[in-house]
């Protein structure tokens, strides 16, 4: 008997009752609906508080307040968040999200707190506050958000950044996010996935491992708008 085997993709949301500043969680809401399109079996769960972590191919980590920031860190510590990851899961990132997958991290004042020890990236507060549009050269593509946060993040040896910064600051002025393993992060808020429909492909064709069908949109449109603003500015 031949059987069909249809894969079902699960992308899980991550606390957005702490991690949910600027609408991150419309991350998820973007990669599920543009793996749909192409004919995908999708699940879109969320963990809130108090629940288990879900199983899942793909995790979505937002930007938060730096207290919910804190307490996001220790649910994830204490469950099998890290486990997941070593075990091949795909994160993406954003902000308070990328600080947590860090060593440490200190945004509010100068205590210094431990991330989850998933990369080795480490966050210090910076002396400004950085406030604005980003836009980040990725291998070429712009990849264009904003930003609004207090750290300062810095890559250990090994760990590459997503891309360099043309605009804004990003980690550190030249630098924005990191790719580690199947793990991305950055600063860019958004959502960084509905602004940017290339990099939520990119995304969704390494967990997937074959290359999508374009999917145009009108999210090409305003991405490309967005794009010509911030290059003329
Ligand atoms: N609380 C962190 C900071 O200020 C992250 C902020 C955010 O996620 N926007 O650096």
């Amino acid at each position: 008997m031949v059987r069909e085997i249809r894969l079902v993709l699960t992308i899980a949301t991550l606390l957005p009752d702490l991690l949910g500043t600027y609408g991150d969680g419309g991350n998820g809401l973007v990669l599920a609906e543009r793996a749909r399109r192409r004919g995908n079996d999708v699940r879109l769960v969320t963990m809130e508080l108090g629940d288990e972590l879900p199983e899942a191919e793909i995790y979505l980590l937002g930007g938060g307040e730096d207290g919910p920031q804190r307490l996001a860190r220790d649910l994830l510590i204490e469950g099998s968040f890290h486990a997941r990851v070593e075990g091949g899961a795909t994160v993406l990132a954003v902000c308070a999200g990328l600080q947590i997958l860090g060593e440490s991290f200190s945004v509010e004042g100068d205590d210094e707190f431990e991330g989850l020890g998933i990369v080795d990236v480490r966050t210090k507060r910076a002396r400004t506050r950085s406030v604005g549009e980003l836009l980040v050269d990725v291998g070429g593509r712009a990849l264009v958000g904003f930003e609004n946060h207090g750290g300062e993040t810095s890559l250990g040896d090994g760990v590459t950044p997503l891309g360099r910064v043309r605009r804004g600051r990003g980690n550190d002025g030249n630098f924005d996010g990191f790719r580690s393993g199947s793990i991305w992060a950055t600063y860019a808020h958004g959502p960084v996935l509905a602004l940017n429909p290339w990099l939520a492909d990119e995304l969704l064709q390494s967990v997937l491992g074959h290359a999508l069908e374009p999917l145009v949109s009108v999210a090409d449109d305003l991405y490309n708008e967005r794009v010509a603003a911030l290059n003329s500015r």
